[in-house]
């Protein structure tokens, strides 16, 4: 079944306008999606009529900003299916998460000699934090690899883990290769032998159905503004019992519970990991932007996303010279590609003239370039807000570029 795309389009007035003289096409949806009028009103009605800082005042406008911060907890709570509210921690983004359980974690449970496993497809938001960790540890970071389909090498695992690994850290969709990894499969392997698991779910949670309970990872870790809300708000979800256990990782108003020179004691859940004064319009439009999309049949859009990924992927095989880097058997709507003869930043940059925004470069995901040897990629993402239409008019695109530098490059010789 095929969602009325039209309509949804018009929720997202950004969509429609020229760039460059052309329609806009936005394909550039893994960096960052756009929010739909729906977030962006609440955002504004939030902060025209109610503002107040939360949890610590008396009057009306703190009260009803408290209420719409924690109703907003719920709603994420609901969304994820985590068991209680006390597991659901507002951040800045994926990247604050998963430095959160770095930190916190590394400190509670991590010591020379001890082993973390993360994987060869991570953003550098999965790699650098536990780089960190370990270096102050002294621990050894372990690295699990991935074929050249773009599948990691999953049966490995078992040799991979030993006695002394603590902790994988691994993510549900690459952000370059587009796979699906096996998150199940690869948690399940993980608790057989104790170790527990953190899912980067910066790619996924925009386009899946997630439910941390079912998954039973331990943590899960994703950013708003890829998901149709806000930047500055993201969101880890934590097992109490590990973050029960863990040490605050920023200090400050809010994560206490009494102050003395002497002594300081923390917070309950989740309090105790939220230091400062929280992002609560961007928690508020989260929770509009999850309510957006729980508007529609969760399946349906997924579906309809694969269909975007299978059609472009068939067109842009067709074009001769074009490498498509990534073809895993479950992949989400994310492609990666390189046409020889063209540098990726003059592909991006002519494209963008034609109104079709793509990314370009390293993608943060150095390891991934240097699997395959190549210095950058172009890649193109698609959300449901994106049609056959658009895919059609980026393969005439892609076609008309590389005739133009085929003469240029015949002229040069
Ligand atoms: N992890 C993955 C897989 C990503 O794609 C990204 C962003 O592109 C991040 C982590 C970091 O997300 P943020 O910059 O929102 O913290």
């Amino acid at each position: 079944m095929i969602p009325d795309i039209s309509q949804i389009r018009k929720d997202f007035p950004i969509l429609d306008q020229l760039v460059n003289g052309k329609p806009l096409i936005y394909f550039d949806n893994a960096a960052t999606s756009h929010r739909p009028v729906q977030v962006i009103e609440r955002m504004n009605e939030f902060s025209l009529r109610t503002n107040g800082n939360i949890h610590r005042a008396t009057h009306t406008l703190a009260n009803k900003t408290t209420e719409a911060f924690e109703a907003s907890r719920e709603t994420v709570r609901k969304y994820l299916n985590a068991a209680e509210v006390g597991e659901v921690i507002f951040t800045h983004g994926t990247t604050e998460s998963i430095n959160l359980v770095a930190f916190s974690f590394g400190e509670a449970f991590i010591g020379a000699g001890d082993e973390v496993i993360v994987t060869e497809m991570e953003h550098h938001a999965n790699i650098v934090p536990w780089q960190m960790m370990c270096e102050r540890k002294g621990a050894i970071l372990k690295v699990l690899p991935f074929s050249n389909n773009g599948e990691l090498q999953i049966e490995l695992l078992d040799s991979l883990i030993t006695e002394k690994t603590k902790i994988l850290a691994v993510a549900h969709v690459s952000n370059t290769l587009g796979t699906v990894n096996p998150i199940a499969e690869i948690i399940a392997k993980a608790h057989l032998r104790k170790v527990p698991v953190l899912v980067d779910g910066a790619q996924s949670a925009p386009h899946f159905k997630i439910d941390v309970q079912a998954l039973d990872c331990d943590f899960y870790a994703f950013s708003g503004h890829k998901m149709y809300g806000p930047t500055g708000i993201g969101v880890l979800y934590g097992k109490r019992k590990w973050l029960d256990q863990m040490p605050p990782f920023l200090g400050g108003g809010e994560m206490i519970d009494r102050v003395t020179f002497a002594k300081t004691t923390y917070n309950q859940l989740p309090y105790k990991f939220e230091a400062g004064t929280p992002d609560y319009v961007g928690a508020i439009g989260l929770a509009a932007a999850i309510q957006y999309v729980q508007g529609y049949d969760h399946q349906i859009l997924a579906d309809y996303e694969h269909q975007l990924l299978i059609a472009a992927t068939a067109k842009l095989k067709q074009i001769e010279g074009l490498k498509i880097y990534g073809e895993a058997q479950q992949k989400a709507g994310v492609i990666c590609f390189n046409i020889d003869g063209i540098h990726p930043f003059d592909l991006g940059t002519l494209l963008d003239q034609l109104g079709i925004a793509v990314r370009t470069g390293r993608l943060c995901a150095d390891p991934v370039m240097d699997h395959y040897n190549v210095e950058n990629m172009v890649r193109v993402s698609f959300s449901f807000y994106n049609t056959m239409d658009e895919i059609e008019t980026l393969y005439k695109a892609l076609i008309r570029l590389k005739a133009m530098f085929g003469t240029m490059n015949m002229n040069s010789k």
